[in-house]
């Protein structure tokens, strides 16, 4: 008996691939709430900044202290005057002396202390293993001892930690962002002091927002009425020009702290008036 041939199995036709579905990316927040003020309310930054340049003038980068001291005089400013915090400073200075070269220390812009008389810096080994009591002591004038002492080691402890001893030049050599990431990692190192820090050592382009410079944009507009504090840095990065963030958040600090006064802000005086929508809710 001879077999008829095989006839092949009917093949199955392939799989018809299902089109992919293009993953939608989501918006960036930030430029969104720049374009979406650039369509409704348009030169409003530039005019913002400018009117607030032709008050109190610009300014040039220049640094003021080498980056781990402004970083602690930054934790020290926290909550507490600028000249608490550099009376504070001081003492640290002269408890825990070191034989580092002496910096020229100024106020600079922006700053709301005397400023601090030249020196070298504190020595960062000896208040990072002093005892947490003695250097609540030392640091006393600054105000709210005990939680700064504690956030100045923590702080100390984690330079070392990562990086074997206390400089934080390194970071001058990164971008913006990821510098201020890594200061962030620290615990109790927020935006904004990771900001101060990088701005005022390095020149880099981050706008700390106190809450001087948060509540002068929010009257004026140009913050989303529920940005949290730690968003408006990312607000202001979509917004500024990076030569302009310096200038921007000295010029805001100084508006807020001489005329857009938390309780009865000084309307009349203010250049910002034909555009704040606080002073009239329809200002273009
Ligand atoms: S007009 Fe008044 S509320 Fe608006 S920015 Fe000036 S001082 Fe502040």
């Amino acid at each position: 008996m001879t077999l008829a041939p095989r006839s092949p199995a009917p093949r199955k036709p392939p799989a018809r691939k299902k089109p992919r579905k293009r993953a939608r990316r989501k918006p960036n927040p930030y430029l969104a709430w720049r374009k979406r003020l650039d369509r409704t309310r348009p030169g409003l930054i530039e005019f913002t900044l400018d009117e607030l340049a032709g008050l109190y003038g610009q300014h040039t980068w220049a640094r003021r202290w080498d980056p781990t001291s402004e970083l602690v005089l930054t934790i020290l400013t926290q909550n507490s005057a600028d000249v608490n915090a550099e009376q504070a400073f001081i003492e640290l200075r002269k408890a825990y002396p070191s034989d580092k070269p002496v910096e020229k220390h100024n106020a600079g812009p922006g700053w709301g202390g005397a400023g601090l008389p030249d020196g070298a810096p504190p020595d960062w080994a000896a208040v990072d293993i002093a005892p947490l009591e003695e250097l609540v002591e030392v640091i006393r004038p600054g105000g709210l001892p005990n939680q700064k002492a504690k956030g100045i080691k923590a702080a100390l402890a984690s330079i070392r930690e990562a990086r074997g001893d206390y400089s934080l030049e390194f970071l001058g050599e990164m971008s913006a962002l990821e510098a201020r990431n890594w200061l962030t990692g620290i615990n109790g190192v927020g935006v904004k002091t990771a900001s101060v820090v990088l701005l005022f050592s390095f020149g880099l382009p981050l706008m700390p927002v106190d809450r001087h410079v948060e509540r002068v944009a929010q009257r004026v507009g140009l913050l989303p009425k529920k940005a949290t504090a730690d968003q408006a840095h990312d607000y202001f990065l979509a917004m500024l020009e990076p030569d302009r963030m310096l200038e921007a958040h000295v010029n805001l600090i100084r508006h807020g702290r001489l005329v857009c006064h938390a309780q009865r802000p000084n309307h009349m005086i203010c250049p910002l008036r034909d555009r704040c929508r606080f002073f009239e809710p329809k200002a273009p």
